[in-house]
């Protein structure tokens, strides 16, 4: 059947958590964690399921409760003062604020330069809306990959639309420095382009720090910001994630999500209020721990034999098989749930230019120290 989007087929995370249920293998492919955010926030939407709040549809923009705390969480951790009621937007997780805000903001034929690898949503995004994606190859070297600022500066052209960014960065854990975000600044206001930035990883950077671009001179005006419960608060399933930008373009975004679900997730949108509001103790802890996870695996698949880039962010590990003798990811990832029973991603499904991506698997550290061991154990034997 020739349809629109065929190219996009089953995404690569159902696929793969597909196979790590038929094979009982552990699944370090698909990002969610296997232990469930914190049980304050649990109880707080039992509450609100209990009190009938969020029942039926919440308004449009979200519930103030939670536009409220998403300001005041930009401001109090950020200095970005928003305002609750025409610059925040509450959508059902980051994926529909990716889509909304692409749909909204490029037109058939709009170039929109993003980097690669590329999480999958935004190729297929950049489609729906008729866009053309230019990506900017992300190249490792051994402290990680990196972004050419003049590659990305020669991948504007008149055509260009916007910028689409990920910092931290999913798949390679990249943390964009401020040097960088900088020069990415002052190009988009040379330029005159429009910058979504997906933040959904802020909370877990494990060595320098988030600088979210809309605080740099210049941006606060041309930045839709993305970010996601699912990742800071671990609450994946609940599907709230928001956007914070200008009138504009809140109005611009809120017009598309309109059309896709109205609203979703109401009483979920009371206990992310709460969670929110949780003291830094609670990140910093979520940090913390992910960042010894990071190092538990990081040295596991070193002495498996792999290939390590150590991430400075998300909780992914991009490596490289070429060390062990094999050459094409795709192929090792098919084979690794029978071989090792352990499930990860070949990241070259996050590339338009798969040679740069053959050789690359990406693992989830987002798992219990006891499954991360497991896993380092099977891979070892395998
Ligand atoms: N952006 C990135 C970079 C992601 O890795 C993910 C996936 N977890 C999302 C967006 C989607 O987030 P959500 O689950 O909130 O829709
Ligand atoms: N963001 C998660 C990942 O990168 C998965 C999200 C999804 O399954 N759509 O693994």
């Amino acid at each position: 059947l020739n349809v629109h989007l065929a190219e996009f087929g089953t995404t690569i995370f159902a696929e793969m958590s597909a196979l790590a249920v038929r094979t009982g293998a552990i699944n370090l492919g698909q990002g969610f964690p296997d232990t469930d955010g914190p049980e304050a926030v649990r109880e707080a939407a039992v509450r609100a399921l209990r009190d009938g709040r969020g029942n039926q549809y919440p308004p449009g923009p979200g519930v103030p409760e939670l536009r409220h705390a998403i300001a005041v969480h930009q401001q109090t951790r950020y200095g970005l003062a928003y305002d609750p009621d025409r610059e925040v937007l509450v959508t059902a997780g980051a994926t529909e604020a990716i889509a909304a805000s692409l749909l909204a903001l490029v037109a058939p034929g709009d170039e929109v330069v993003g980097l690669e690898p590329y999480y999958d949503s935004y190729a297929a995004c950049i489609a729906m809306a008729g866009g053309k994606r230019v990506p900017v190859t992300l190249r490792p070297d051994e402290t990680g990959f990196h972004l050419d600022l003049d590659e990305l500066r020669a991948a504007v052209t008149d055509r260009t639309r916007l910028i689409l960014l990920n910092t931290p960065h999913n798949p390679t854990g990249t943390v964009l420095t401020r040097a960088e975000l900088t020069a990415i600044a002052e190009l988009a206001v040379e330029r005159d382009l429009l910058v979504i930035t997906d933040e959904v990883y802020e909370h877990l950077v494990f060595d320098g720090e988030h600088i979210p671009l809309a605080s740099l001179p210049g941006m606060r005006e041309r930045t839709v910001t993305i970010s996601s419960s699912g990742k800071s608060l671990s609450f994946t399933g609940w599907k709230v994630g928001w956007i914070t930008a200008t009138p504009e373009l809140v109005t611009a975004v809120r017009t598309a999500k309109q059309f896709l679900t109205y609203v979703a997730s109401g009483p979920f949108q009371y206990a992310i209020a709460e969670g929110l509001a949780l003291p830094p103790a609670y990140f910093d802890g979520l940090r913390d721990e992910l960042r010894a996870k990071r190092d538990l695996l990081a040295a596991g698949l070193e002495d498996v034999g792999f290939k390590v880039y150590r991430p400075a962010g998300t909780y992914f590990i991009t490596t490289d098989i070429t060390p062990l003798g094999a050459r094409d990811g795709v192929e090792f990832c098919l084979a690794l749930p029978e071989r090792a029973g352990v499930v990860a991603i070949p990241t070259s499904v996050f590339y338009d230019d798969k040679e740069a991506g053959r050789s690359l698997v990406r693992f989830a550290f987002c798992k219990k120290t006891e499954v991360l061991e497991e896993a380092v154990a099977r891979l070892k034997s395998w």
